[in-house]
Order: C-alpha cells, then structure tokens, then sequence
C-alpha cells in the first residue's frame, strides 16, 4: 500500500471510509512526516495532540455513520489563522505570546467538516513577502532543488510554510492567504494547486488582516479535486464579516470533469511581459493548446491597464497595511517593550517588534495617505483599482476564463533575486490584478522548467465562479500529467 502521507486527500477519504485506515493512522504517519521535515522550517507550531485528538474524535464518528465532509484528514494552517489556545505568530516577533481566545471562521470551519489540525505555518511577516524570507521565525526551504544542485531554494510566500509542508507530504492540505499571490505564487513553486477564492468567499474574521479589500483565504493542495473539496468545507457567508458573500456554497467537486467542450479561453496579450522566460511562455502556450484539444476555444484579449497592477497594489496593500498594524502597540497583543511613557512604550515596542519589510510598508502606507500626498497617490491607485477590474469585466463579456502563467520565473535561491525590494515586487506582476479585481484564481502545476523546478498556469475567472476555473484546472491537470515530486525527500 501506498504510504499514508502520499495519498491525497479525495484517495484518504476513500480508504477512511473504506475502513482501510484509520484517521488516528492517516494523522500519525502526517506527524511522523513532520517531524522529519523539520529542516524546511515549514512549522512555527506543531499541534500532534490537538490533531490526535481531532482523529480519534473523527474516527468514532465514522464509526457512527456521521462522517463530514473531510473527516479524518490532517491538514496545516498558516499562522495568520487565529486558533483557539494556539499561539499564533503572523510570522512577527510583535505577536510573541499572542494564544487567541477564539478561532477564525474559516478554521472553525474546517473543524466542523472534520480535519485535524497538525500545527501552524510559517509565513513572510504579516504575510509580506513572495519568498519566507521576511519570518521572524527564519526562512522556510522549499523541498525541491535544481537538477544536480542542490543550493536551498525559496518556497515563495507569503503562505511558503504552507507549501513546502504539503509539498514535502507533511501535510495533505493547507490554508493560505492570497492578498497579491500568496497562494498562487508559492503553490506555483513547489508543485501544487492553490486557489485564491472571489473576495467574500470565504470569511475573513479572525484572520489576523494585512489589506482587508484584497485579502482572501484558500486552501493549498496536491491536486486539484482536493483543492474543491476543501474550498467547499472553507467558503461560506459569515455574519462576522460584513465582506462574506450571502451566496450558497455550491458542491466544487460535483461537475469537477464535465470537460471544457465550448468553454472560450482568453489569452491577454499583456501578460506577455518583456523578459518573460522562453520556457514560461512555451508552457504557457502547451496550456492553451491543452484546453483546445479538450473542446475549448482560445482567443487573445486585453487587459490594457496590466502595467498599472503592480504600482497600484503596492500603493493600496501598504496603505491598508498602515492602518491594520496600528493595532499592534504594546498594550493589546503579544509583546510589549516598556519605556518612561506611553509614547514611548508604542514606540519601543513597535521598533523591536516589527521586521524590516513590515516597516517598509508602514511607511509607504501612511506616507500615500498623508494630506497632500492622498490625492496624488492613494486616490488615483483606487481609480486605476476601477479601471482594472473593468478591463476584466469587459473580457469577461467574451471569454468564461483567463489562462495566465501563474509567476514569471521558477523558485529562486534567497539573494538571487537580488535584495532590492522593487525585483521582489515583480513576482506578483501575473497575480495582484486579480486581487485588486476581486475574482478567484487558480494555479495548476503545469510542467517543470529546464532546471527541474514546478512551473504553474493559472486560471482567473469570474467572480463566484470558482466551479468554471476548477473544471479548467482539472482538465490542464490531466493533460499536464504533472507527477514529478520534490527530490528533497531523502527522509521518506
Ligand atoms: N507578495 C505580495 C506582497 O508582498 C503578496 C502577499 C500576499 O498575497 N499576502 O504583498
């Protein structure tokens, strides 16, 4: 028999229920995988007992004919969840010792369904980042390497410790946070699905919150029918969160391979960025004629103010920033450094317990906000915000879906992407305009680069429609055939 910690999540499933294992087994051989992945840095807290616990419990309702949706399957949170009792860092130092007194919809949630919880995730500060190298709690290694080197690579961020726990087969599945790509961009790192769901899918209560108009949660999987199944047991409207969508949640799973004979692609002519590898742009390419010999219709479109995107979200993420790490004073929360004042206190605290890019932002945020410069920045961002989703409403007039690489380069060693901030920036340029657009998008592992490293294609599609953008996704996963798996796994 396979190993348990191979299987995905719909095959765990079939064999809990089968009664060829059991969760309490499924969730040792998840603990025993963690524990021998502990060199990736992929956890900032293992939680073995509360998963346990979580198994024996899901077990005897098995046993009791009451099985929910995802009962008995051990998955990992990104430490930006508030869980009940466990700390939970953000990846910062100025949340040390923060143990939340109530647990986040979205993990409530997942409990409810009946996973278990195997521990939190490492995470670029405040989700800041597309590399993990921004974590007070150090930087998280991604499972794959080059072809003969093996130099540490990055997993992306910011849910990196997400994606390197699922793609070493610690995890079956994981939460992340998407507010510019994070679940998009590390998933396209280390070989795996992740969906960012429409704003409002998915509650953002307890999430401890980076840019409150883009942020959205969304799970983090190895193939893209677990990625339906936990979207399904993740989204739904929440009353504690005024941005949750009042919509019913349909069955993702259901209709995941009716094909996409008649469904009309769109290839945005602006995507086609300057610099763009040869190898991204041929894959890119293969993806399109994959949905085509499926049945599908593929033509160009345009998105005409893509070139704004970036300057945009980084004006409007880093404002939003300013104003939700306020918070964060020394008084409320986590640490506190004490001096002769109140000013003073706020002060210290904060200098020691921010990191460097968190800092970065602040600044940007509160300096495109302050009177006199709000006109000339934060306000012409939020009127091109409008132009960009516009650009996506007009497309989608003609085409059910938007076919993009899902990141303009493989994974990169820390450093080699230099250490200017601005070229950390550009691996969200395929990303944030569907952030700042409000729909959900999909990254599919497609194929490997010449070096041997996972390269992914995402699918934008329209908003609510996270059904249309999966049934793509599924039918580029099976042309793909994408069964490499990271060599860094000497442990197993
Ligand atoms: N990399 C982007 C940033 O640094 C996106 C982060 C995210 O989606 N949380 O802001």
């Amino acid at each position: 028999m396979t190993a348990l910690n191979e299987l995905t999540i719909a095959g765990a499933l079939a064999g809990l229920d089968k009664g060829d294992f059991t969760s309490v087994e499924l969730t040792e051989a998840h603990i025993r995988a963690m524990e021998l992945t502990r060199p990736l840095n992929a956890f900032i807290t293992e939680t073995p007992e509360k998963a346990l616990t979580q198994a024996a419990a899901s077990d005897a309702r098995r046993r009791a004919g009451r099985a929910g949706l995802l009962d008995g399957i051990p998955i990992a949170v990104k430490d930006l969840f508030c869980t009940e009792g466990v700390p939970t860092t953000a990846g910062s130092h100025i949340l040390d010792g923060f143990k939340p007194p109530y647990e986040s919809t979205v993990t409530a949630n997942l409990w409810r369904a009946g996973a278990a919880m195997l521990g939190k995730t490492n995470l670029d500060e405040f989700a800041m980042g597309s590399s993990n190298l921004t974590s007070y709690h150090g930087p998280v290694e991604n499972p794959w390497h080059r072809k003969g080197d093996n130099r540490k690579l990055v997993p992306g961020g910011s849910s990196g410790g997400s994606a390197a726990a699922v793609a070493a087969r610690a995890a079956m599945g994981a939460t992340g946070t998407d507010t510019g790509g994070s679940i998009r961009q590390p998933a396209s790192f280390c070989g795996l699905v992740g969906l960012k769901p429409t704003y409002g899918r998915c509650s953002r209560w307890g999430i401890v919150a980076f840019a409150s108009s883009l942020d959205q949660a969304g799970p983090m999987t190895r193939i893209v029918e677990d990625a339906a199944l936990m979207l399904t047991a993740m989204a739904g409207h929440d009353p504690k969160d005024s941005t949750s969508a009042d919509l019913p949640v349909p069955d993702y799973r259901a209709g995941l391979d009716a094909g996409v004979r008649g469904l009309k692609i769109g290839v945005p002519k602006e995507y086609r960025v300057p610099g763009l590898p040869a190898e991204i742009d041929r894959l890119w390419r293969e993806g399109v004629a994959w949905l085509v010999e499926a049945g599908a219709e593929a033509r160009e479109i345009s998105l005409p103010h893509t070139k704004y995107a970036l300057p945009t979200y980084y004006i409007i993420a880093p404002a939003e920033a300013s104003s939700n790490l306020a918070r964060y004073d020394g008084v409320r929360f986590g640490l506190r450094v004490p001096g002769q004042s109140l000013d003073e206190l706020y002060e210290r605290t904060r200098a020691a317990g921010f990191g460097a890019e968190v800092k970065r932002r602040i600044l940007i945020g509160t300096y495109v906000l302050s009177a006199g410069y709000y006109d000339a920045y934060y306000k012409k961002a939020q009127s091109l915000r409008t132009l960009i989703a516009r650009d996506f409403a007009r497309a989608f007039e003609e085409v059910d879906v938007v076919l993009t690489p899902s990141t303009p380069s493989a994974a990169f060693a820390a450093g080699e992407a230099s250490d200017d901030p601005v070229s950390m920036y550009l691996n969200d340029v395929f990303t944030v305009t569907v952030n700042l657009a409000g729909l959900p998008g999909l990254s599919v592992p497609a194929g490997l680069s010449a070096d041997g490293l996972p390269l992914g294609l995402q699918l934008i599609g329209r908003a609510f429609d996270e059904a249309t953008i999966l049934r793509a996704g599924r039918a580029i996963e099976r042309a793909a055939a994408f069964t490499a798996r990271p060599d860094g796994m000497a442990w197993f």
